[in-house]
């Protein structure tokens, strides 16, 4: 069948997704429906973006409410929102002052431009190595995308930012050995998000964050997918109780309005001067109303308690499956950030299988399934998730 949609897409659009052909209309909850009127059960949300999930009532009211007031005024001047958002954040997180932009990517560069600018202060000025971990992501900009540790996204891009180092995840010793007196960050993902859903041994970010304190290293975590709730506590650090100098967020910051943002300690923080770095739209009034929802409801109105619960519940239905099917070789992640590493079986296989029965999920790597549902999750989902899932994999298997 013929969507016309579908036809002015391959011919407009520059083919930089491998794109289902689907046409999403509308959602309810934590439901799609496309054009035809077929619903899915979406444990994708956006890719970790879609927290409220779709049609929040709370989230719709203050959007309107602040589009009638006014959407954007730069950053020559303050706006409430952006403000109060600030304030939240840092509170919550235990850092002292915010950055806001507008992606992920946009996130890490601001991260890896604070460390540079505060170890040419405070360091030397030959500190401007960066270190970044095999298998990482951290987004598409060319910095970004130079600390990425996977080469399929580097591809015909040559050359990178230079003097970004890789070491193993989780290798402690990896890190040191590749220490020099030029290092200015470590950069890493808490939990590995496109690489897998791998999450850091405590014993890998405690070591971290003693070789940044020994040798005056910015510690940078890159919380774009596993922050703002998504893994049971604010960012996945706070679960781990080893705090960063900067945190990266962005993907369920806005619940859908693009924002992304960077938490620094005061004094690293305090290297930015008034024309270091800058973001047209970063912290605009429409994004900081937004992202204010979503801390209202995971900080406030029970909305962090439901990510822990039905994370829980998440994990058993995977462990469920994991004893009933041998092609699930491991169940990685934390809260609403799970994945299952698959043998035998393509991920992919099992994505379109999954879509054939009303169910949207994602890969992650190269052989994991990944669940990243909208925090508002409930039970009925969680069970209807199961049902599809068992049958998804008899099928597979
Ligand atoms: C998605 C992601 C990014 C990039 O975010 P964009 O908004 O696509 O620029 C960076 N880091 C991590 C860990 C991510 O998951």
């Amino acid at each position: 069948m013929e969507n016309k949609t579908i036809e002015k897409a391959k011919k407009h659009i520059m083919h930089t997704y491998g794109t289902f052909p689907m046409v999403f209309d509308h959602g309810k909850g934590c439901v799609l429906v496309d054009d035809q009127g077929k619903e899915y059960l979406d444990f994708v949300a956006g890719i970790a973006v879609n927290a409220l999930g779709y049609g929040h009532p709370v989230l719709l009211e203050k959007l309107q409410e602040q589009m009638h007031k006014l959407l954007h005024i730069s950053n020559l001047y303050y706006n409430k929102p952006a403000v109060d958002l600030a304030e939240k954040l840092t509170k919550a997180s235990g850092m002292d002052r915010a950055f806001f932009c507008n992606s992920g990517a946009e996130a890490v560069e601001a991260a890896l431009k604070l460390s540079r600018v505060y170890c040419k202060k405070n360091k030397s000025e030959q500190a401007h190595k960066i270190i970044s971990m095999k298998n990482s992501f951290h987004g598409r900009t060319f910095g970004a995308i130079s600390a990425t540790g996977q080469l399929k996204y580097q591809k015909d891009l040559d050359p990178m930012l230079p003097e970004v180092t890789f070491a193993a995840f989780n290798d402690l010793d990896d890190v040191r050995s590749k220490i020099t007196p030029q290092t200015a960050a470590i950069i890493v993902e808490p939990i590995q998000g496109e690489g897998g859903i791998n999450p850091a041994t405590v014993e890998f970010l405690q070591g971290l964050r003693t070789l940044c304190d020994q040798e005056q290293i910015v510690l940078i975590f890159d919380e774009v997918q596993s922050g703002i709730g998504r893994t049971g506590d604010l960012f996945a650090y706070q679960g781990y109780g080893v705090k960063p100098d900067i945190v990266a967020c962005a993907k369920g910051l806005g619940a859908g309005v693009p924002m992304g943002a960077i938490l620094a300690k005061e004094n690293i923080a305090s290297a930015f001067a008034p024309g270091s770095h800058a973001s047209t739209f970063g912290g605009n009034a429409l994004s900081a109303t937004a992202a204010l929802v979503v801390l209202e409801e995971l900080l406030e109105k029970g909305l962090m308690e439901n990510v822990q619960k039905q994370g829980k519940q998440l994990k058993g239905i995977l462990e469920d499956l994991q004893s009933s099917f041998s092609c699930i070789k491991a169940v990685k992640g934390k809260g609403l950030m799970m994945g299952i590493q698959l043998e035998g079986v393509e991920p992919s296989a099992v994505v379109a299988k999954a879509m054939e029965k009303g169910l949207l999920i994602l890969g992650a790597g190269s052989d994991v399934v990944r669940f990243v549902p909208p925090l508002i999750v409930g039970e009925t989902e969680m069970e209807t998730f199961a049902q599809i899932m068992k049958s998804v994999l008899e099928d597979c298997s």
